[in-house]
């Protein structure tokens, strides 16, 4: 009896040492990009541009983090059911997994895990706090549409972590900070001080070398401050935000509208292995801070959500709609995205409209 061989050294979505039964996926359907191969069982469904995202996803965030291109990955991620992904990983307590500079995802397009794969190769990496905030500030929404709410970190960099992924929020959340107020540099510097295991002693001490500020004393003010600083870096940023952007029709006036398929090059997500979604994202340039309406028309199932790509994401408000409904927010000048999602399994039209109010 052979043994199967051993494909997971350093898990970045997860600890466990998995056994992979069939860690070689050159055989299943693939998309060639140029930074990521990705592939996908055959009896599941990815949409058109599922693929080129996870490919674009690594020069937006190798940017971000300042890595040099030549340092980009050259990876791939496998779209495969659950049955597959229990038998190589042992467990399903994870949506994906990156590995060895290649990733498992259990539905068709998880970002996290790309975000992992550059960080792979941006730094040595410490503790797993650290390892997932990264990943979650640069792609707030795998984790909850996490763009603006600050939770207090203090807990969980003191440890032990949970088993569970309830402390992605918090780790996603303080990273966010980290980077736009300090950028990616001292992030870096910061954590590879630090073993995998450091405790919080530990934490707080390379903090205070690097950033020559007391980590308490920063928690407290980010979990209070309500101002947005001047030197603030509009940093990081979602893929989302690097969409096409949309011009406005008038001053009056910005509307975008389009049936929403699956097979379109340009729409992200699947179906099979019970997932069942598909999404499209733009940016639109909102020209000065005011109130504006929002509307979304389209048939059910459809989903807008709103938010600033600009500085200080912690102080943003993320804005969902429903198909039918119409909000007036409050909006900063500078670039949004824009994000429709519905099913994957129908084609769905969806309207967006956004209109400057006048007093
Ligand atoms: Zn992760």
């Amino acid at each position: 009896m052979s043994v199967p061989p051993l494909c997971s050294s350093r898990l970045v979505a997860s600890l466990i040492f998995a056994l992979c039964v069939a860690c070689d996926d050159s055989e299943l359907p693939t998309v060639e990009g140029q930074h990521i191969d990705y592939r996908w069982e055959p009896q599941l469904t990815p949409c058109g541009g599922a693929g080129a995202a996870l490919d674009e996803a690594v020069p937006w965030f190798g940017a971000q983090l300042g890595l040099a291109e030549s340092r980009y990955p050259k990876s791939s991620y496998s779209w495969i059911s659950d049955n597959t992904f229990e038998e190589r990983h042992g467990t399903l307590d994870y949506e994906g997994i990156a590995y060895r500079g290649r990733a498992d995802g259990r539905s068709p397009n998880i970002i996290h895990e790309i975000a992992h794969l550059v960080d792979g190769r941006w730094r040595r990496q410490g503790p797993r706090f650290f390892v997932e905030g990264l990943a979650v500030a640069l792609d707030p929404r795998h984790s909850a549409d996490l763009l603006s709410p600050r939770i207090d970190p203090t807990p969980y960099i003191d440890g032990p972590l949970p088993d569970d992924l309830s402390y992605y929020s918090a780790a996603g959340s303080i990273v966010t900070y980290l980077l736009g107020r300090f950028g990616p540099g001292r992030f870096r510097e910061f954590t590879e001080k630090l073993s995998t295991r450091a405790s919080g002693e530990e934490i707080r001490a390379a903090f205070a070398a690097v950033y020559d500020e007391d980590l308490d004393d920063l928690i407290a003010d980010f979990l209070v401050a309500s101002e947005c600083p001047e030197d603030a870096l509009p940093l990081p940023q979602p893929l989302s935000c690097g969409a096409p952007r949309v011009p406005w029709i008038d001053a009056e006036r910005w509307a975008y509208a389009r049936p929403i398929r699956c097979e379109d090059d340009d729409v992200l997500g699947g179906h099979g292995n019970d997932r069942d979604s598909a999404s499209i994202y733009r940016t639109i340039e909102i020209p000065e801070d005011g109130d504006y309406t929002i509307a979304l028309y389209g048939d059910r199932d459809v989903r807008l959500t709103l938010g600033s790509c600009g500085p200080c994401p912690w102080l943003n408000e993320l804005h969902s709609l429903n198909d039918g409904q119409r909000e007036e927010v409050w909006l900063p000048a500078g670039l949004h995205m824009i994000v429709l999602s519905t099913k994957a399994t129908s084609i769905a039209l969806a309207g967006v409209t956004v209109t400057p109010v006048h007093e």
